[in-house]
């Protein structure tokens, strides 16, 4: 067989040729193809900006083929190959080779760009994960997962959802609800997302006051409502009452307040000792769409990001919040009572993105003994003031963007 029957052939098997050329870190965007080109540079000047270095800073395109090519693949495959049903036409409408680059997104130098896209066997694509058109990715199936659990717990079965499997759905594809819990349980450790939070941190709560109230601002009428009082709330079943603190008492002011004229009290309380938190507004950046090794992380980070956008949602109160809330209750309670941070140690709360003031973190505490009067020894009142908002800039000014 001749060479160039063979590189033929290489190439329909891998699904692309190997172009010629090399170029330098600056005409690619992404910071792990930058990086594959740093550890493979053989030149000392880049075929597209023209750059020179001293040092070689060039490396062969061909090297940037496979972490592009996998990840076209890991996305989209040919509709023949990909399955997808033939009548009078394809069932799902395929796209040329530069949209699909355009899609993952694939930044970089144009005209390595246009060599890149001539370098696929293929020319047309449909979306396919796993090679296939119906299959899904990890997120969109942990997705399935948790829209499943949100729909039984919230319609089907609130108490024994553990027995979901006896009981008869009309949805076939109906998930077993604590499978979700299972994989948040995982994918939380494994991401190493619990962390720790310094004692002596300050945290803030705020209480509306209303012209009538006569209720002294201390300590007491500051911490966590008595559990006859606890309303629903988006961690909290109602009467079982955990503490919302802020990070800023901007935050707590706006997770309050709704329009001028209004008054508020504030409290400053500070963490005791050093809690265990699982903090879901500093996760991990998402590794490269390229980075094949990470394709896993990537896929669980996803999922958890859409998972943490709605379970910060804002809820309108008009009494749906007691079903709305559900779902973020439940998985709530078992991190409370369920999850371990090690073998002894459970968490402290967690905190989550204020809804109403972006930037905003918000931290709720488990009680850290239950019964009708609870306790929450991690943190302790230090002090209180009221603050009257006369009109909406006097507020805006106080809490930022409500
Ligand atoms: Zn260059």
């Amino acid at each position: 067989m001749g060479q160039a029957k063979r590189e033929m052939m290489e190439a329909e098997d891998r699904g692309w040729y190997e172009p010629e050329g090399h170029v330098c870190s600056d005409c690619v965007e992404d910071e792990f193809l930058k990086e594959v080109i740093r550890q493979h540079a053989s030149q000392r000047q880049c075929d597209y900006c023209g750059r020179q270095t001293r040092a070689h800073s060039a490396a062969p395109v061909a090297v940037l083929m496979h972490p592009i090519g996998s990840a076209v693949f890991y996305y989209f495959n040919d509709p023949t190959q990909a399955g997808v049903p033939y009548d009078q036409g394809w069932l799902s409408t395929p796209t040329g080779t530069q949209d699909v680059l355009m899609t993952l997104p694939l930044a970089c130098h144009d005209q390595l760009f246009e060599q890149i896209a001539q370098a696929f066997v293929h020319t047309e694509w449909v979306p396919a994960a796993g090679g296939h058109w119906s299959s899904s990715h990890l997120n969109e199936e942990l997705s399935a997962l948790w829209d499943s659990f949100v729909n039984i717990i919230k319609y089907e079965i609130r108490f024994f959802f553990q027995h979901a499997s006896a009981a008869k759905s009309a949805n076939p594809w109906e998930h077993d609800p604590r499978h979700i819990l299972l994989t948040i349980d995982r994918l939380v450790k494994r991401l190493k997302l619990p962390s720790r939070l310094p004692e002596k941190t300050s945290l803030f709560r705020a209480r509306i006051r209303s012209e009538e109230a006569d209720w002294a601002i201390g300590a007491e009428q500051m911490g966590a409502p008595p559990s006859e009082l606890a309303r629903a709330g988006r961690m909290n079943p109602v009467g079982i009452s955990y503490l919302y603190l802020a990070f800023e008492h901007e935050t707590a002011l706006a997770e309050v307040l709704s329009g001028p004229p209004c008054a508020a009290a504030i409290a400053r309380f500070e963490t005791q000792r050093e809690l265990r938190i699982l903090d879901l507004t500093h996760l991990p950046a998402e590794p490269s769409i390229f980075d094949e090794a990470r394709r896993p992380e990537r896929e669980s980070l996803l999922f958890l990001e859409r998972f943490v956008e709605e379970i910060s949602q804002p809820v309108r109160k008009d009494a749906r919040e007691h079903i709305d809330y559900v779902p973020s209750q439940v998985v709530c309670e078992y991190l409370a009572l369920v999850f371990r941070v090690s073998r002894n140690r459970s968490l402290d709360g967690i905190v989550y993105p204020s809804a109403v003031r972006p930037g905003g973190r918000n931290l709720v505490l488990f009680p850290t003994e239950r019964g009708f009067t609870r306790l929450f020894d991690q943190v302790e009142f230090q002090t209180a003031w009221e603050r009257e908002f006369a009109d909406w800039a006097d507020l805006s000014a106080s809490v930022g963007a409500i």
